[in-house]
């Protein structure tokens, strides 16, 4: 299965986050979407880097409360691993495990198309496998 198979079914939409906002219109913002990162970008396509949930929480640990106030710039990941539609789901998942982080944006000339999760990453391999089961239970029982 390719990464664009998965886009095929979720869709192209990337939440994304402009780099002066503050954590706390970050937070609204994944709670309301019920995600766990966001895109950051100044114009709304090219990739500036990611944010999630993980780096809320070093956030809040550093610098208490007064981390809500903080800028999405000053606690995201600006050197951001990306995939391309053309690449293979399995690949994406040996990234995700071994970068251990949980989100990645799909891009092609600079600019975001989508983004897969590990929640994805696991529907995906979840039904690729279901697929071969049934294949081969097919030839099984066909006497093959
Ligand atoms: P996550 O597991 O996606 O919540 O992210 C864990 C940590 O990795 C956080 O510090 C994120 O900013 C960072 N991160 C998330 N996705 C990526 C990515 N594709 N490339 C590099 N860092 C990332």
């Amino acid at each position: 299965m390719l990464i664009s198979d998965i886009l095929r079914n979720k869709g192209s939409h990337v939440t994304m986050v402009d780099p002066d906002a503050t954590l706390e219109s970050l937070v609204t913002l994944l709670a309301e979407q019920r995600i766990g990162a966001a895109v950051v970008s100044h114009d709304g396509a090219t990739l500036d880097g990611i944010i999630s949930e993980r780096d809320v929480v070093r956030a809040l640990a550093e610098f208490g409360v007064a981390a809500l106030s903080r800028t999405v710039h000053e606690v995201c990941t600006e050197n951001v691993t990306v995939a391309a539609p053309s690449d293979r789901l399995e690949d994406l998942a040996a990234v995700m495990t071994e970068g251990r982080f949980r989100h990645v944006p799909i891009v092609v000339d600079g600019q975001v198309q989508g983004i897969v999760s590990i929640g994805d990453v696991v529907k995906g391999r979840m039904s690729e496998l279901e697929a071969e089961t049934e294949a081969l239970t097919g030839y099984i029982n066909s006497g093959g």
